[in-house]
């Protein structure tokens, strides 16, 4: 009777383990299709400054599939860096981006955003990334440093020279960069002096609880107070209340992106609110 339940248990893992294979698989092959008929799309979310007017915008990726709709990048993203082909992805979201910036500068939206586009590890570190970037650049015509690529911490726990080099050679250019994701991973005081950074983004999982956990006000006030040191901009996260606005506006945070402006939208969405927003010019 046992020996049968075990059996029958053995199986039903297998069973369970080969549906996650199954749907890994199928993922996998539709996320070739997509890049190959290019299913996406950028949204773009606003960010202000102290005086809530419009500082830029970061661009994010959304899957548009033919069945399930929107994907978010949290659940292709992984699996894009696990097969490679973020790097198509990635090439696409910068060309896409510097053609946005083209279009605004054309078309004066408002007074020059800086637009930021998130780059992976694996793309960041082809051998070729320089080449991509300076290239999208120039065949757009765009100013260069209204580009800003955020980074991860992920980069800098190997070949940090490397790194360093490639940020350098694009900082040389007129590229910004902007580290995403502050205070979740590795990171030395001794490397962050060392790379051309202009801004750091408080993680958002600091900026949630400001208001009721007093650990979280003191994490965020020492990296501000660092920032400050270095001379690298800050900007917060994943802001969704005037209360957490206040609180990190009150330690020195001098730039925000949240639900409270508004969340990643389309693009004509995006320059319609541009457009009409009087509080926002
Ligand atoms: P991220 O770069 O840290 O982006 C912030 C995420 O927080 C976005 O999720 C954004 O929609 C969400 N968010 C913004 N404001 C708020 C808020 O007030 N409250 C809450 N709860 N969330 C907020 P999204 O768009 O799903 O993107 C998730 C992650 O996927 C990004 O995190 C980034 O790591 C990655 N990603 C997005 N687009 C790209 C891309 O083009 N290339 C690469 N390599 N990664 C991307
Ligand atoms: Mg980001
Ligand atoms: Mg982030
Ligand atoms: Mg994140």
């Amino acid at each position: 009777q046992a020996k049968k339940a075990g059996g029958n248990t053995m199986r039903f893992f297998n069973q369970k383990m080969q549906d996650i294979i199954n749907v890994r698989t199928s993922l996998e092959h539709e996320l070739r299709i997509a890049v190959a008929k290019s299913q996406f799309n950028l949204y773009y979310q606003i960010q202000m400054d102290s005086s809530n007017r419009v500082w830029g915008a970061e661009a994010l990726i959304r899957w548009v599939h033919p069945e399930r709709g929107l994907v978010s990048p949290a659940t292709f993203i992984p699996l894009a860096e696990e097969t490679g082909l973020i790097l198509p992805i990635g090439q696409w979201v910068i060309e896409t981006a510097c053609a946005q910036i083209k279009i605004w500068q054309k078309e004066s939206l408002t007074r020059d955003l800086t637009l930021s586009v998130n780059v992976s590890a694996k793309q960041f570190r082809q051998t070729d990334f320089v080449d991509q970037v300076q290239s999208a650049v120039r065949r757009h015509a765009i100013s260069a440093n209204l580009l800003k690529l955020e980074l991860t911490e992920s980069l800098f726990q190997e070949d940090i020279k490397v790194t360093i080099a490639t940020m350098n050679a694009l900082n040389n250019i007129g590229i910004q960069f902007s580290l995403d994701d502050f205070g979740t991973g590795y990171s030395s005081l001794q490397y962050l002096k060392q790379l051309p950074l202009d801004q750091i983004k408080i993680d958002q999982s600091f900026v949630r609880d400001i208001a009721i956990d007093s650990n979280d006000r003191a994490i965020v006030k020492a990296i501000i107070a660092m920032a400050h040191i270095l001379k690298i901009d800050v900007i917060a996260e994943g802001v969704e209340t005037e209360e957490q606005r206040q609180l990190l506006l009150g330690k020195g945070c001098s730039f925000f992106q949240g639900y409270l402006f508004s969340k990643p939208i389309p693009i004509e969405q995006f320059e319609a609110l541009i457009r009409s927003g009087s509080e926002f010019n």
